[in-house]
């Protein structure tokens, strides 16, 4: 096999070919379609993440189709095709797994960054983490519903039921959440980089009612807010955007230092909150309504090789929407 493989962060990724790994028992190889390119992807890169498995071929946001199945593996079949999230495995008998809360488990394996991921031409998953797709649309665009899709609607669940919710960051899972929120028949309020009228432009034609710079404060006060660029002077910001009784949801896995703020921005019951990960509950929900939901991704393809250029195009937001690998 091949893949495009981290040896160490802060250092370009490498071709690298490797021995055809073998599942083992309860596990499957999957030859991968399409690998999405996920902002966590930069984290490990740029070792803002600090616990890779080293060498870690990153990728978690896989299409691909099943070519092997390890011992005891029931319910999927050769030629199948999957999605292969970030959550890659749990232990099961935690605390947090006993609670039903998995996202939150003590002992997880995470796929691209504790095992190895899609930035290849096949992989190797435990085959309980791994999510029948169906044969409904192309594989470059299923690859951003694996993850930027699916921890966008876990965000989006913790965002409240109000109508006017605010998207920080307008990238990948904004793109998809945007839609989600259409479909809703709520608001979506989109919030770029200061004087980026490329990105405004591009969430307008995603159907935002409102679109303008993370120093502009929205017309109306809003009922929910969902920060998915890794900047922290946006909590404060986004506190100042919303009502009271509202909440500010942080997506990502990382975020830069937040800035002291006032306490009045927090009172009034206003709350912030992290979303860590997903269970496979989030991802059986989302990926069946994303269908019907008439979900389309905007996609910018490049070849497994061009990896680093894929990253460092997301890193300086030269695309709309998400880049996608293939193999
Ligand atoms: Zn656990
Ligand atoms: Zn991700």
């Amino acid at each position: 096999m091949f893949a495009m493989q981290l040896s160490k962060p802060h250092t370009p990724l490498e071709w690298v070919e490797l021995p055809d790994p073998h599942p083992g028992p309860g596990q499957i190889r999957v030859k991968v379609g399409a690998c999405g390119v996920c902002r966590t992807d930069l984290h490990v890169v740029d070792g803002d993440l600090t616990h890779p498995a080293l060498p870690i071929i990153p990728g978690h946001e896989i299409v691909g189709r099943i070519d092997e199945l390890g011992e005891g593996v029931t319910g999927l079949s050769i030629g199948q095709r999957v999605g292969i999230p970030w959550l890659g495995h749990t232990c099961g008998h935690c605390l947090y797994c006993d609670e039903g809360k998995e996202n939150l488990c003590d002992h997880p394996l995470f796929t691209g960054y504790t095992r190895n991921g899609g930035y290849a031409t096949m992989t190797v998953a435990d085959a309980r983490y791994a999510f029948p797709l169906g044969e409904e649309g192309d594989d470059v665009s299923l690859a951003p519903l694996l993850c930027a899709g699916l921890i966008g609607w876990r965000s989006l669940s913790h965002a409240g039921d109000g109508k006017k919710i605010g998207l920080y960051g307008f990238g990948a899972a904004a793109h998809i959440i945007a839609q989600v929120l259409r479909w809703q028949g709520r608001e979506v309020y989109a919030f770029t980089t200061p004087g980026d009228t490329e990105k405004q432009a591009f969430a307008r034609s995603l159907g935002a009612v409102w679109a303008g710079g993370s120093d502009e404060m929205p017309p109306d006060l809003l009922d929910g807010a969902i920060i998915f660029a890794a900047v922290g002077a946006l909590v404060p910001a986004a506190l100042k955007a919303i009502r009271k009784g509202c909440r500010v949801v942080c997506a990502g896995i990382h975020m830069s230092e937040i800035p002291a703020f006032s306490y009045d921005i927090l009172w009034e019951e206003r709350e912030i909150v992290s979303i860590a990960n997903l269970t496979r509950q989030d991802g059986l929900d989302f990926l069946s309504l994303a269908p019907k939901m008439g979900i389309t991704t905007t996609t910018k393809p490049y070849p497994l090789r061009k990896a680093n250029e894929a990253l460092d195009d997301l890193r300086h937001g030269r695309f709309d929407g998400a880049a996608v690998l293939v193999p």
